[in-house]
């Protein structure tokens, strides 16, 4: 029995949250450290609030060694405002992006980019339903190309780059939003990081951006305020009211990340969660993971039997186990285990031995 009889949840996002994350919100909840309120009733004005919002940055700073010339803020509005603020700030000399193609999230951030400028597809592996991420570098990007765009983690087809690529001076703007904190980052090899809070770091509402001071201030004359990436750089991201609840979890996420050894341990308990479960489905013969091995995510895994019914059967037996939000993308159907940092090993233990006896019982 799990602790509160919690189910272990696989879900891409809003997904898991780390057991005792939510148990200190709770005891902070009506009575936020002897304020006498609840952080959803602070003024974000406030000094508890502003020491919330410093604290946060400051941790996500030390946690993946952001360097002082980049700008940290907390924007509403999802990852899907960031297809449209990414264009909107950057292409402010040729006008010119190349994007690479490697699931559904990076064509809707393509798409949404192709209203604003000139924007090439630099490469894609959408002819293979995206089941691998393609390689490219300087000599494939158009040299006066404002900026180069990519999705670090495919959420939906379970694949990841396992390379940064190398677009020598125009900068590389990474979609992060499903592997952001799961895995050593090297945040000089990109102009712009922006991820959504939902999957890796916490509840929806907040999105995280991390630009080089040098990229700000190129809005066009008529961008809406709100999506100046300066406006909210120059105001702590606090011009307007933050997502202040959002930002206080996605805050204790960060000390509680910080207090489990950091990002490099926290990859290595990633990836061998995720090893565990591709050395399984690669030894058994009813599931297959459909995704070239070098291009494999940590955080998502996706698999099918081959047979759409039997796949249901699987996704509703597992919840009845437990096991809740297995099914895969409405997009693509088969299963999708997300198991995301939150996620225990003993989740993964749960899920393989279901799997065991699944594949027993359908033989
Ligand atoms: C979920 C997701 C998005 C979209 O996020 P919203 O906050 O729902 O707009 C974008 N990119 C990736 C990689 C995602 O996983």
């Amino acid at each position: 029995m799990t602790a509160y009889n919690r189910v272990y949840n696989f879900s891409a996002g809003p997904s898991v949250l780390p057991l005792p994350v939510l148990e200190k919100v709770r005891d902070d909840l009506v009575n936020y450290q002897g304020s006498g309120q609840s952080v959803m009733e602070m003024s974000h004005r406030s000094a508890e609030f502003k020491k919330i919002l410093k604290d946060a940055e400051q941790d996500l700073r030390e946690l993946m060694n952001i360097p002082d010339n980049y700008k940290v803020l907390f924007i509403q509005g999802g990852g899907t405002l960031q297809f449209s603020m990414v264009p909107l700030n950057l292409l402010r000399n040729s006008g010119k992006a190349d994007y690479a193609i490697t699931g559904t999230w990076a064509k809707k951030a393509y798409k949404e980019a192709c209203r604003f400028g000139d924007i090439k597809v630099v490469a894609s592996s959408e002819d293979d339903t995206f089941t691998w991420v393609p390689k490219f570098g300087k000599e494939d990007v158009r040299p006066d190309a404002d900026y180069v765009y990519i999705t670090t983690n495919n959420t939906i087809y379970g694949t990841a780059y396992n390379y940064i690529p190398d677009t020598g001076n125009i900068p590389l703007v990474a979609d992060m939003s499903s592997n952001i904190l799961s895995q050593e980052i090297d945040v000089t090899k990109f102009g712009v990081i922006w991820a959504g809070a939902q999957k890796n770091v916490g509840p929806a509402g907040v999105t995280i951006v991390i630009i080089r001071e040098d990229l700000l201030g190129y809005a066009g004359e008529k961008t809406p305020v709100y999506l100046d990436y300066k406006i909210h750089a120059d105001n702590d991201s606090s011009y307007n009211t933050p997502p202040c609840f959002a930002i206080y979890v996605a805050g204790e996420v960060f000390k509680h990340i910080k207090a489990t050894g950091g990002i490099s341990a926290m990859e290595e308990r990633n990836r061998a969660k995720a090893k565990k479960l591709y050395d399984y489905i690669d030894s058994s013969s009813l599931y297959k993971n459909p995704v070239a091995r070098e291009d494999r995510s940590i955080m998502n895994v996706v698999f099918v039997t081959g047979n759409a019914d039997l796949d249901k059967k699987f996704v509703a037996q597992a919840k009845e186990t437990g096991l809740v939000n297995l099914s895969g993308h409405r997009s693509i159907g088969g299963m999708r285990a997300s198991i995301y940092n939150a996620m225990p090993e003993e989740g993964i233990d749960a899920l393989i031995d279901f799997m065991k006896k699944f594949e027993e019982e359908n033989k």
